[in-house]
């Protein structure tokens, strides 16, 4: 999770992904919100746009600025997000919040939920519902091995990348059982720069006096990386548990490489990946609000104390659909332990 100024009480700090920003090819002309930072629990008005995905013709899809989202809203929602942090059950959110374009993507949905938490806005709305008959189980469960822990690296995109390339190997019986790839060699190639340079991801590691060559990406930069290589290793024994993300994996000779891609599929619509999961596991960005580790469903901004706090995005596998007291429920692995989640897997509502 990217650092932001802390106020109030202190929040446990998770490792968390946050997309990369990108360069602006103009120098931007700052923008000035004040009106006492725009009333906010922990300003933030990015001057950089944040891609959340690329669609395959590379075209970016940009957050517009919480600052301008906020000024376009009516006086009202703008209060009672300022006092809850949370407006639900809005009809006109879509329209007042999206573009013309992105607004027609999410048409015919009547119900919009709007929080504005540690400096980012978000809009939730419920996709079509996802009955009974959804719920399936098929070998991802297995495919996809044991829960793995990243502890302080933020490297739920790297491991969420090695996972699935292995459930992928597993499936297609490139590989006989699940073994983890690397996420060093993951690490130390995807963006070579930046892992050579030395920094401090959480407080943890600044009152531990530590530094990490380890570094936050996308699962995109992952896979761009992989399409131009021949693979990526196993990992090695100091891989699996507490390890040294400074301590570089070089390759032996001849060594066995995994994952050479042909494609790779996108799916704008949950529905659609769902349809893709039922053969094979898909990773998934998933928004996350305190309360999003407990045991149990994750309900997003629904989930912990209200008002909901925004904590950061992780990057998490989906196995399959399963019935988890009685609701249905998209079953995910996530990278931090057996002590997260339900023994390490993430239980998500899908109609958030
Ligand atoms: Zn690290």
């Amino acid at each position: 999770m990217t650092k932001k100024k802390k106020k109030g009480k202190e929040r446990s700090q998770q490792n968390l992904y946050r997309p990369k920003s990108v360069p602006k090819k103009t120098v931007p002309s700052k923008p000035k919100p004040t009106p006492a930072q725009l009333k906010d629990p922990e300003f933030s008005d990015d001057d950089t746009d944040y891609v959340v995905d690329n669609d395959d013709e590379g075209r970016l899809i940009v957050f517009p600025k919480r600052s301008v989202v906020l000024s376009t809203l009516p006086v009202a929602v703008r209060e009672e997000l300022q006092k809850n942090s949370i407006v639900s059950n809005h009809e006109d959110l879509a329209n007042i919040c999206l573009s013309r374009e992105r607004s027609a993507l999410v048409n015919g949905k009547e119900c919009f939920t709007l929080t504005d938490s540690n400096g980012r806005i978000h809009l939730f709305w419920i996709p079509s519902k996802v009955s009974s008959k959804s719920v399936f189980r098929n070998g991802n469960m297995n495919a996809a091995g044991y829960i793995r822990d990243q502890f302080d690296h933020p490297l739920c995109w790297d491991f969420s990348f090695c996972d699935l390339l292995s459930a992928t190997c597993v499936l297609y019986g490139h590989m006989q059982r699940y073994e983890p790839l690397s996420q060093i060699y993951v690490c130390q190639h995807v963006d070579r720069s930046n892992y050579k340079k030395k920094k401090v991801v959480t407080d943890h590691d600044t009152k531990q006096k530590r530094c990490h060559s380890c570094y936050e990406d996308s699962m995109y930069n992952a896979l761009k990386y992989l399409t131009n290589s021949k693979g990526i290793p196993k990992a090695e024994k100091r891989e699996i548990g507490e390890f040294d993300c400074n301590q570089e994996r070089s390759l032996k000779r001849g060594e066995e490489l995994f994952g050479k891609i042909k494609n790779v599929y996108r799916y704008k619509q949950l529905k659609d990946a769902l349809k893709r999961l039922r053969t094979h596991p898909v990773t998934a960005t998933l928004i996350c609000f305190e309360g999003w580790q407990n045991p149990g469903i994750y309900k997003g901004p629904y989930s912990g104390p209200q008002p909901p706090y925004y904590m950061g995005e992780h990057q998490v596998v989906m196995l399959d659909c399963v019935k988890h007291e009685g609701t249905v429920v998209i079953r995910c692995k996530s990278s931090n332990g057996v002590d997260t989640g339900n023994d390490g897997y993430l239980f998500i509502d899908p109609e958030i």
